[in-house]
C-alpha cells in the first residue's frame, strides 16, 4: 500500500472543487486500511472519504485523504420477520437499495438516490421522505484509528438523531466505518404520506403499492427537483432544518402565513430551511456566474464549475447572517466543512 502526493480530489467531491491532497490512497478490504493507518503518524490530517457527496473542500487538504473501496452486499441471516444484509462501506448507497428493492427486502425504499457510499449512511444517518438509516439500521463494524482494533456499534451505541451520529460527536475522526448491516421487513410497512409521493403514485394510478413503485416514485420526484451533481457540482441540503419553539413558530406564522413547518416528537418546531432561504431572497440568485443557491430549491448551494470552495462557503455564511436577520433563527450548516 502506497501514498500518493499531491492529489487532486476534484472528480472525488460532487461540489467538483479543485484542491489537492498531500497524500491520498484508497483501500479495498480491512487488512489493507490497517496497513495505511500503520503508516500515518498521529499527527497527521486523517480524511476517510466516500463518495465526497456531502463536504466543501475550502483548501488543500494538508494531510492523508484515504478512500473507502470496501465492497460487497450479502444476506447474512433472517429471522420471522426480518432480513439481515451486511454491506461494505464503500458500496454506492444507491445500488445497495436496487439490492433490497429487487429482493424484497422492504424499508429502504424511499431512500432510493441519495448519493454517496454506505460507509458515510451511519455519519448523519441519512433521511428522506420519511425514513432514516436508524429505521432499516442494525448494527455496523468499524476500525478504531489509533489502534487498528475492529469495534461493533449497535442501534443504540450510534446515537442516531436528526442529521447526527455519535460519529459526528464524541466520537469524530475516531473511526472508520468498514460495514453496516441492515435490518429490513419481510412484510411491507410502507410510508407514502411524505411529501408528494402517494400523489405521484395516484397519478400513476397503481393502487397495489410495492416497494418498487416506491422507489420509483421517489427517484422521479428527486431527479425532477434536484440539481444532478454530475451535471451541476452540489452536496445535496446545505443546511439542517433548524428546530424552534411553538411560540417562535406561531410569531413567526403571524407575519409569514406562508412559513412551512412540522411539530418533532420533542415538542418543537421543524422549519423548512429552504422556505426561510427562499424567503430571505436567495432562490436562484448566481454570483461572479460561477456558483449561487439552486433556482428549484433553495437549501442546495451550487458550483457551476469555476468556484472555490471559499466562495461558496462565505455564501453560506452570508445565507445564515441574512436568514437570522429576518427571522431570528440561526441555521447550521449539514455539509463537512475541510
Ligand atoms: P462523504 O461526503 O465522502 O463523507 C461525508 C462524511 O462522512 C465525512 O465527514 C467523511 O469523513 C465521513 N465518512 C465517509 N465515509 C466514512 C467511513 N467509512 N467511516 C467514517 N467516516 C466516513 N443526505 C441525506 O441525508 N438525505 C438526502 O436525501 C440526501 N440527498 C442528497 C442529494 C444530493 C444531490 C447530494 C449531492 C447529497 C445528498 N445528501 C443527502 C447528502 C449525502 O449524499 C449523504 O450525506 C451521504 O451519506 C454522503 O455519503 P458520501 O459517501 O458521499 O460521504
Ligand atoms: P420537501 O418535500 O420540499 O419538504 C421540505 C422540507 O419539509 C423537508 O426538508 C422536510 O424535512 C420537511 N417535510 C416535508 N414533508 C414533511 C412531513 N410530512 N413531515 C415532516 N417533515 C416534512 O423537501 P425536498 O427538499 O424535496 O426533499 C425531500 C426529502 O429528501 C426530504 O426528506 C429531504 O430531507 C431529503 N433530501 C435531503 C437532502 C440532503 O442533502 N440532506 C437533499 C435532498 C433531499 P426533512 O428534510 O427533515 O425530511
Amino acid at each position: 500500500m502506497s501514498f500518493i502526493y499531491n492529489y487532486s480530489l476534484k472528480s472525488l467531491n460532487t461540489f467538483g472543487i479543485d484542491v489537492m491532497a498531500r497524500q491520498f490512497a484508497t483501500f479495498q478490504d480491512i487488512e489493507s486500511l490497517k496497513n495505511l493507518l500503520s503508516q500515518i503518524k498521529p499527527e497527521q490530517n486523517l480524511l476517510v472519504i466516500g463518495g465526497g457527496s456531502n463536504m466543501l473542500f475550502t483548501k488543500d487538504f494538508d494531510g492523508v485523504v484515504i478512500k473507502n473501496e470496501i465492497k460487497g452486499i450479502e444476506l447474512i441471516n433472517e429471522d420471522n420477520s426480518h432480513y439481515f444484509v451486511k454491506a461494505g462501506a464503500g458500496e454506492i448507497w444507491h445500488d445497495l437499495v436496487m439490492f433490497c428493492v429487487a429482493n424484497n427486502y422492504q424499508g429502504i425504499e424511499n431512500l432510493a438516490l441519495i448519493p454517496g457510499c454506505v460507509g458515510a449512511s451511519p455519519m448523519q444517518n441519512i433521511g428522506a421522505y420519511g425514513v432514516e438509516l436508524k429505521d432499516v439500521f442494525h448494527e455496523l463494524d468499524a476500525i478504531e484509528i489509533t489502534t487498528g482494533n475492529l469495534v461493533h456499534f449497535n442501534l443504540q451505541e450510534c446515537k442516531f438523531g436528526y442529521r447526527e451520529s455519535v460519529f459526528k460527536n464524541e466520537l469524530k475522526n475516531k473511526f472508520i466505518i468498514v460495514s453496516v448491516t441492515f435490518k429490513l421487513n419481510k412484510l411491507p410497512v410502507f410510508n407514502t404520506s411524505y411529501g408528494n409521493i402517494s400523489s405521484v403514485l395516484n397519478e400513476k394510478g397503481i393502487r397495489d403499492i410495492t416497494m418498487k413503485e416506491i422507489a420509483d416514485a421517489v427517484i422521479e420526484i428527486r431527479s425532477s427537483k434536484l440539481p444532478d451533481p454530475k451535471i451541476i457540482g452540489n452536496a445535496g441540503s446545505f443546511f439542517k432544518n433548524p428546530e424552534i419553539g411553538i411560540e417562535q413558530f406561531e410569531k413567526l406564522r403571524k407575519d409569514y402565513p406562508t412559513i412551512v413547518g412540522y411539530p418533532t416528537e420533542l415538542g418543537k418546531i421543524k422549519v423548512a430551511a429552504g422556505w426561510l432561504i427562499e424567503n430571505a431572497g436567495w432562490k436562484g440568485k448566481v454570483f461572479r456566474g460561477a456558483y449561487g443557491v439552486h433556482k428549484n430549491q433553495a437549501l442546495v448551494l451550487v458550483n457551476y464549475g469555476a468556484a472555490t470552495g471559499s466562495e461558496i462557503f462565505e455564501l453560506s455564511q452570508n445565507i445564515i447572517d441574512s436568514v437570522f436577520l429576518k427571522f431570528d433563527i440561526k441555521l447550521n450548516r449539514e455539509v463537512n466543512i475541510y
